[in-house]
């Protein structure tokens, strides 16, 4: 029987809402944006959209496992309740740690900081939402007195500039993005500024691009704050009535626009335009994200932002403000519950006796915490040094995600005791568990998510859980109830643990606290099965949640003023070489979510970037002997990745761009957090992932190529390979140093597997010219294929790949085949550009040309490309360009 649930998209967050018809019986569902939610009123991008896709059960962690024997719940939860027990009755609770994720739940997230905190006695609880955006927590906390985002979505529409700073939101909070395009449209008066010093494609609505230098955004924004100041735009009853520091803060910001353009690496002009576009409009949105927070002045790039909002009084009023685009579906939940190491709870933290005071006798609990914990990057460094013995990764790959990542898997190669749960069984990080503990997906979980806007939506189960999975919640307070603190975790379902963590929020607040869900302190099952998008607050003053704080001009600092931080911007700490003379920046991709333990069962979403690519301006391509679609070695100081080359004018000379998302179970060397330095902002604690001093030099293999198969199967030999899932097949790109003896005997190898059936093989071999080629048939149906160059030049992979969709293949296919091209008649698709309706880049060209397509509207209705959530748009409009 077929069902339709609301719940939350699992990805970024913009927090879409979802609708979901749930078919049980056949375990499918079939997913459409919610057009009921504020967030994204029933849109949804390519990876939301997708989410049917990744429900598979192949590959999830069914059952709990010791010591890599599977067994059953009661064994896996004594042995972890036991060892964190003896491991901090030995060497004290700083020995044990928690470092949790964005992807948790609410609910999760709450029971695991209070069992850390609150019970165990150690701050040693951190998430990945370190790595996101721990500096807008710091910049909010320093100007506010609070971590409040200000303002709320419905500003995008409202503004009459916006300001992306540090946000590819295109790719990276694609519905967000699609709003704001669509208030473009609508008024084109509304101003567009991109600052980021790559050309993103983010750049296709903007009015201005500034491609600052990297790490300089500090300095743009004191310059603001200067011309403001110096044009007398500047509301000075709103300083001296709302806020403090003013002063300081403009004295250290004496810079003008012509020493912010030589600073930044921008045009004066640019800069000048950019200021008194600021200047002359009043509703202005300033939208950040990893770009200013992930850096080693993260949160003085933060200040220097809100200190422009503050001088101008442009905050808490509809249509302007600052506003931090937080990356995961809950990392705002995170912070609410006090995920951060310096977080305690509800909004509450360790700088302030008062808050431990009152967070312990609210949990009843005697030994709770006195102070922060280990951040992310320490916390791991703890573990390695042998001062953490037992940690419990919950939700989150660090092997992969963290800086410096080869040494954060020698850490958890060498702790003592390490459980990882998670509801995918092979990831980098759960090769190194102790003990795996199945999680709920999250098409089986059920509990609350806080998107960028304050805003709490339920996440709903969809399925009944897969194998033994649990809910995190559940396992996480399996565990306090046998380290002997029964009493204070005895929740029977999410509600139960919602209600407390919004009865903690309202506890002695008194309206001296931002984070205040009192009014559902005793929330009843039924309403909670039904709670509607809410934004935070919900209390008495504000039963139905509120838009915008500070509209009333009061801030939760003890004076009730905003802060003004005198901001003097800081280069980034590790600053390129002789050695090292390029900048390695990192990012997100638009089809593909963090270490694509989900992203990458989707077939469609691997054709947008099939492989780790490596952008970089032609300059540097020349410099360094790079040819596009080569291979490229890229080196740190502390490791190396394997890239395919990308050149690019949208880099900035000197910059490298590569993906965030490769691991070791997609990739050989595609893991980017092995080269990121460890360097933090000292306030924040977050790393700076967009900035560590690298080199590249191209990689010659002996021999490239790829294999597609109807099969998965296990490609580890060669130096170079990436495993890329579609409709239907597999596809390795391979490539390797030294070569087989013989290519027949390799190909057997890598295709045979075990198997009853006599296969018939076709091949071709051209030993002058290192080709080999080879088809593997069982009856007439297309088992796999082989394609073996010497160089880089061998045929594009998608009308190869759609071949598997036949149950046989014509006479005409069987001819082409070995030539890896259609038959004559027979159009090849080109990459995908639209994963919506998977619609390649050369059926777009071929309808441009042939049909004299002159908008992305118009190709639009022609092919549907574009029209769902929009997110290729900007590749469509690059191809009308191109013509
Ligand atoms: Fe999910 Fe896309 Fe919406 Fe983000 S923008 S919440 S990934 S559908």
């Amino acid at each position: 029987m077929t069902k339709t649930i609301q719940t939350t998209c699992p990805y970024c967050g913009v927090g879409c809402g979802i609708s979901v018809k749930a078919d049980e019986a056949q375990h499918h569902l079939k997913v459409s944006g919610d057009t009921a939610h504020p967030a994204n009123f029933g849109r949804l991008c390519s990876k939301g959209s997708a989410l049917g896709e990744t429900i598979e059960l192949k590959g999830r962690l069914l059952q709990p496992k010791v010591y890599g024997r599977e067994t059953n719940w009661a064994e896996a939860l004594d042995l972890v309740a036991d060892s964190f027990t003896s491991t901090l009755k030995k060497y004290g609770p700083d020995a044990v740690a928690i470092y949790g994720s964005g992807q948790l739940l609410t609910e999760d997230y709450y029971v695991a900081n209070k069992l850390m905190k609150g019970f165990i006695g150690s701050g040693n609880m951190d998430t990945n939402s370190r790595l996101c955006m721990s500096s807008s927590v710091a910049g909010h906390k320093r100007a506010f007195g609070s971590d409040t985002v200000p303002g709320c979505y419905a500003d995008f529409e409202q503004a009459e500039m916006i300001v992306l700073i540090g946000s590819n939101a295109a790719w990276c909070h694609p519905v967000s993005f699609q709003r704001i395009r669509a208030a473009k449209e609508a008024n084109p008066s509304l101003k567009i500024v991109v600052i980021d010093p790559r050309r993103t494609v983010s750049c296709d609505i903007a009015d201005l691009h500034l491609p600052l230098a990297s790490g300089s955004d500090a300095v743009l924004f004191n310059g603001l704050l200067h011309f403001l100041s110096e044009k007398n735009a500047l509301d000075s009853a709103y300083i001296l009535a709302h806020t403090e520091g003013f002063e300081a803060a403009l004295s250290t910001a004496n810079i003008d626009s012509e020493q912010v353009a030589a600073l930044c690496g921008l045009n004066k002009d640019d800069v000048q335009r950019f200021y008194q576009w600021f200047a002359s409009h009043d509703k202005v949105v300033s939208l950040y994200s990893q770009g200013i927070n992930q850096s080693s002045s993260g949160t003085d790039k933060v200040n220097a932002i809100i200190n422009c909002h503050l001088a101008t009084g442009r905050i808490g009023k509809p249509g302007m403000g600052p506003f931090s685009l937080t990356g995961q579906p809950n990392a705002m939940g995170g912070r609410e519950v006090g995920g951060l190491s310096h977080q305690l709870a509800a909004h509450m933290d360790f700088s302030n006796a008062d808050d431990i005071d009152r967070v312990a006798r609210f949990w009843g609990a005697q030994n709770i915490a006195q102070k922060p914990g280990y951040p992310a990057v320490e916390l791991f460094d703890a573990i390695y040094d042998g001062k953490i013995k037992a940690v419990w990764i919950m939700g989150t790959n660090p092997v992969v995600s963290l800086p410096n990542a080869d040494k954060v898997k020698h850490a958890l190669q060498r702790c003592e005791f390490v459980v990882v749960s998670d509801c995918i069984e092979n990831t980098d990080t759960t090769a190194l568990a102790h003990v795996l503990l199945p999680a709920q997906g999250w098409s089986e979980k059920d509990g609350t998510v806080t998107n960028s806007e304050r805003r709490i939506s339920r996440q709903r189960a969809l399925f009944q859980p897969a194998g033994s999975a649990k809910p995190d919640w559940w396992i996480i307070t399996q565990v306090a109830r046998r380290m002997g603190f029964e009493q204070a975790f005895h929740y029977q379902s999410p509600v139960e643990i919602f209600r407390e963590h919004a009865a903690l929020s309202g506890f002695e607040n008194d309206g001296t606290r931002d984070f205040d869900l009192s009014a559902f302190a005793d929330i009843t099952q039924q309403d909670y099965e039904q709670l509607q998008p809410t934004q935070w607050p919900v209390n008495q003053a504000y039963p139905q949640g509120r838009a915008r704080l500070f509209d009333d001009g009061r801030f939760f600092t003890q004076s009730g003023k905003a802060q003004f931080i005198a901001v003097t911007p800081r280069p980034p700490v590790n600053r390129p070489d002789q050695d090292y003379p390029l900048i390695l920046n990192t990012g997100r991709l638009r089809d593909q979510w963090h270490t694509m333990t989900r992203t990458a069962i989707a077939a469609k979403l691997n054709q947008h970037k099939p492989e780790p690519f490596v952008e970089l301006h032609p300059l540097d391509a020349q410099s360094y002997g790079l040819v596009a679609n080569s291979l490229a070695m890229i080196e740190s100081r502390l490791g190396s990745m394997l890239a395919r080359v990308q050149i690019t004018d949208s880099q900035l000379p000197g910059n490298l761009f590569v993906p965030m998302h490769w691991t070791g179970q997609y990739a050989s060397r595609g893991r980017m957090g092995a080269l990121v330095n460890p360097i933090v902002d000292p306030i924040s604690k977050q790393p700076e992932s967009k900035h560590t001093p690298a080199r590249i030099k191209a990689y010659q293999p002996s021999w490239q190529g790829f294999i597609l198969s109807c099969r998965e199967l296990t490609i580890n030999e060669p130096e170079y390979w990436v495993k890329i899932k579609g409709e239907h097949f597999y596809r390795y790109e391979v490539a390797g140093l030294s070569l087989p003896d013989n290519w027949q005997d390799w190909a057997k190898k890598s295709l045979c597997d075990n198997e009853s059936a006599t296969p018939q093989w076709q091949e071709y071999q051209d030993p002058g010219l290192g080709n080999y080629r080879a088809a593997r048939f069982m009856g007439n149906r297309l088992e796999s294929v082989v394609f073996i160059a010497k160089e880089s030049m061998l045929p594009e992979r998608n009308w190869l790949s759609g071949l598997f969709t036949k149950a046989e293949l014509d006479k005409a296919e069987r001819m082409a085949l070995l030539t890896g091209r259609p038959p004559v008649g027979i159009a090849d698709v080109g990459i995908l550009v639209c994963a919506c309706f998977n619609v390649g880049e050369k059926t777009i060209q071929a309808a441009i040309r042939e049909k004299g397509l002159k908008t992305h509207q118009e190709v639009g209705l022609c092919l549907k490309a574009g029209t769902n959530c929009g997110s290729c748009v900007p590749e469509i409009k690059a191809l009308l360009y191109k013509g």
